[in-house]
């Protein structure tokens, strides 16, 4: 059923220069449920199987003007970064040495002409399946690299990831002549939440935490898991009050009301260390993050529930 669905909906490029062929070619594709884009010469198909959203399955003529077929499956897979694209070779040579170079420069499939509408259909079948086949890996490609970018526990940035984050924020701080800030966050004793609730309930806890971090934010600042209960901000662009009003504002609504976790509710608190990096300072990532450490060192020692910063 799904299968069917998809079928109907994919679209096939038809590069023939003849044009009974094409018209020929297209009816009989569109009769079968795919969405054609006819063109008639070897340019036209290079454009529209390099556009990023192009045709995922090709039946190119050999023989066309300004561009051959077997040229065009060459630069296709010269191209790195395309998506995958099915090239069928649809031509009236039939000699083996063609078969194998129209295959050897890059064609996934061969047919002869005059071709049937038996072969046809199956062939295109096939290349619809190796075309799917390849949206479900691109599909995993995509979740393996978020996965590796996001912590297990609270579905955040995580550690590598927020620093890495970091370096191309501070990359466009010093490009756009903006300021930056770094907050490392805390949670206050949880220690004691482990020991008195139990693990789950402080693994509770901290995806809380990470919620209400990542709400009490703009879209375009960066919160992420550094270690066990401790988060790093990334904020660009703010003014120094602004960057302390947004530290203050995570602290409140960590503070603010207490965390249902494994059944029970938890009030817990964050100190923060910030480091406000000016607008044409010139510092490295790892003084931002010692800076901002040494200041949530400062916010325990002075009593926790705290936000200390320092400008750069
Ligand atoms: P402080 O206010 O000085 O920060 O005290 P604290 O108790 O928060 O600090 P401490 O570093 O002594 O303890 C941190 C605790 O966090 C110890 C560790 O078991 C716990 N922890 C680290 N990662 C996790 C986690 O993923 N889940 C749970 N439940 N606990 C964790
Ligand atoms: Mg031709
Ligand atoms: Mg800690
Ligand atoms: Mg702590």
């Amino acid at each position: 059923m799904t299968e069917e669905k998809q079928e109907r909906k994919m679209s096939v490029l038809v590069a023939e220069d003849d044009k009974v062929s094409r018209m020929t070619l297209s009816a009989c594709l569109q009769g079968w449920g795919y969405q054609v884009i006819a063109v008639e010469n070897g340019r036209q198909a290079l454009e529209a199987l390099t556009q990023e959203a192009g045709p995922r399955l090709a039946l190119l003529d050999w023989e066309m003007p300004e561009m051959d077929g077997t040229e065009v499956c060459m630069r296709i897979r010269s191209l790195s970064g395309l998506p995958f694209r099915y090239l069928i070779v649809l031509t009236g040579r039939q000699s083996e040495d063609d078969i194998v170079m129209a295959l050897a420069k890059g064609g996934d499939d061969y047919i002869t002409k005059p071709w049937t509408p038996g072969e046809l259909r199956a062939r295109l079948g096939v290349g619809q399946r190796m075309v799917q086949l390849h949206e479900q890996l691109e599909e995993h490609a995509r979740q393996l690299a978020l996965a590796a970018q996001t912590d297990y526990l609270t579905q955040i940035w995580n550690r590598s990831s927020v620093l890495k984050r970091l370096e191309e924020e501070l990359a466009r701080a010093r490009r756009e002549n903006i300021p930056l800030t770094v907050l490392m966050l805390d949670v206050d004793h949880f220690k004691r939440v482990n020991d008195t609730h139990g693990h789950s309930a402080g693994d509770d806890v901290l995806k809380e935490v990470s919620n209400r971090l990542r709400h009490g934010c703009r879209p375009y600042d960066v919160v992420g898991r550094y270690g066990g209960e401790e988060f790093l901000a990334v904020v660009p662009e703010a003014p120094y009050e602004t960057a302390e009003s947004l530290a203050q504002r995570f602290r409140e609504q960590v503070a603010a009301t207490p965390m249902i976790a494994d059944g029970a509710s938890i009030s817990v608190t964050v100190s923060i260390g910030g480091a406000w990096l000016a607008a044409g300072g010139q510092t490295d990532a790892e003084i931002l993050v010692k800076t901002a450490d040494t200041m949530l060192y400062r916010a325990k020692e002075s009593g926790r529930n705290r936000v200390e910063m320092c400008p750069l």
